[in-house]
């Protein structure tokens, strides 16, 4: 099991007439045409900005409940603000929330101006059904897709009979039809399914000899991690742009709870922050600032393609980190006011989204 960040309902999904049809397909789109080909000014493939420099992105996962829909883009315009290169929008296993994906995805570009790379699983899809989602993200004007397997959902639900057996071809196959920014996931510290870390970036370079135009990493909290996986790809004829991924500490238990389901080890620096600080929530979130700025700058000034940010819908952390580091276009609004008013508010967020 790997850590992503959208919301996992469980399968929502109806069969009709043959296809799948996910709840929260139809009824958000009020107010988006997807008919209409759209090409907005902000839309730029993610490999083409890489040529040029060094990216800045946030990830966000669509709200289980899409009259969230409105909060949910408050929060992109906030971070929006730090002039992110792009921001990536997650999808849910099986594809419990493609439906509000894609409207989140298009909405993100449309109405916050946002570069959407819009992340797609293959997971319980028809290749047919994968082809829909990404035409119509196309349509939409959305330039840049993260291409994944995704995991089994928790009833054990297969890969589609006759649907794309693997990410490599599911790959191929967009860039044979589709005109994508093509990005991938790979994992600094071994994908748990890998038989060994080397085995593991020999399937990353299938993946980007298959078409995949950069890699984001899974989180990590030790650079070293990120460095000897930099060095094997390298060693092994990667040679695509490879950005970190970094999580903000929020709170030590989630943390933990996060850390131990993707795999992540937690460094003996960040374990004593926890328990030192990890009563305290408004402490933690400090500690956790420090922690990932010091990261964060590091990986920028050795090798990182760009930092990617999984916000968890929170901007307060990214915002501060920014700065920190001198990274943002300007200071987001999110600085202002007192901390544990924000911090509180965030957390309010974050239960009525349901993370
Ligand atoms: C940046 C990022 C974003 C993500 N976003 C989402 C999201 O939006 N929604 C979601 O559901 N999940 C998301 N995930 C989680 C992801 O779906 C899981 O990690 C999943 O287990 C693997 O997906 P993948 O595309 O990396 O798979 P793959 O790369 O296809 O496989 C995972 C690993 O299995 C091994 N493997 C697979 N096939 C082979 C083979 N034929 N031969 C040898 N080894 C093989 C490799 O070690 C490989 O790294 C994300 C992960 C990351 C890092």
């Amino acid at each position: 099991m790997q850590i992503w960040f959208s919301i996992s309902t469980g399968r929502s999904s109806v069969k009709e007439a043959g296809t799948t049809k996910c709840e929260g397909e139809s009824a958000p789109l009020a107010g988006v045409r997807l008919e209409t080909v759209h090409r907005s000014e902000a839309a730029v493939k993610v490999p083409d900005i890489l040529k040029a420099k060094k990216t800045i992105s946030f990830e966000f996962f669509p709200p289980k409940e899409a009259n969230s829909f409105p909060k949910m883009l408050a929060v992109l315009n906030e971070l929006k603000g730090l002039g992110p290169d792009f921001v990536s929008v997650t999808y849910g296993a099986g594809g419990s929330t493609r439906g509000h994906s894609v409207v989140l995805s298009i909405r993100a570009q449309r109405e916050s101006g946002a570069n959407v790379l819009s992340h797609l699983t293959i997971w319980g899809h028809s290749k047919d059904e994968v082809h829909a989602f990404v035409a119509r993200l196309q349509k939409a004007g959305i330039e840049n897709v993260m291409a994944l397997r995704g995991d089994q959902p928790a009833d054990g639900t297969p890969l589609y009979p006759g649907g794309f057996p693997n990410t490599v071809q599911l790959i191929e196959y967009l860039r044979g039809h589709f005109d994508l920014g093509i990005g991938a996931a790979c994992y600094p510290e071994g994908h748990p399914e890998a038989k060994d870390r080397v085995a593991d970036v020999e399937y990353a370079k299938r993946k980007v000899d298959a078409g995949a135009g950069f890699l984001v990493t899974q989180l990590f909290y030790d650079n070293a991690d990120f460095f000897a996986f930099l060095d094997r790809a390298r060693q092994m004829g990667i040679g695509v742009p490879v950005i970190a991924g970094l999580m903000p500490i929020q709170d030590a238990r989630q943390t933990r709870r996060f850390a131990a389901r993707c795999g992540a080890k937690l460094p003996t620096a960040l374990e004593e922050g926890l328990e030192r600080y990890g009563h305290d929530d408004m402490e933690t979130r400090e500690f956790g600032i420090e922690y990932t700025t010091a990261q964060a700058r590091q990986l920028w000034d050795n090798g990182a393609a760009g930092l990617h940010f999984y916000t968890l819908n929170k901007p307060y952390s990214v915002s501060r980190i920014l700065a920190n580091l001198g990274l943002a276009a300007r200071f987001g609004s999110t600085s202002h006011g007192p901390r544990r008013e924000i911090i509180a508010r965030e957390r309010l967020d974050t239960q009525a989204g349901g993370t």
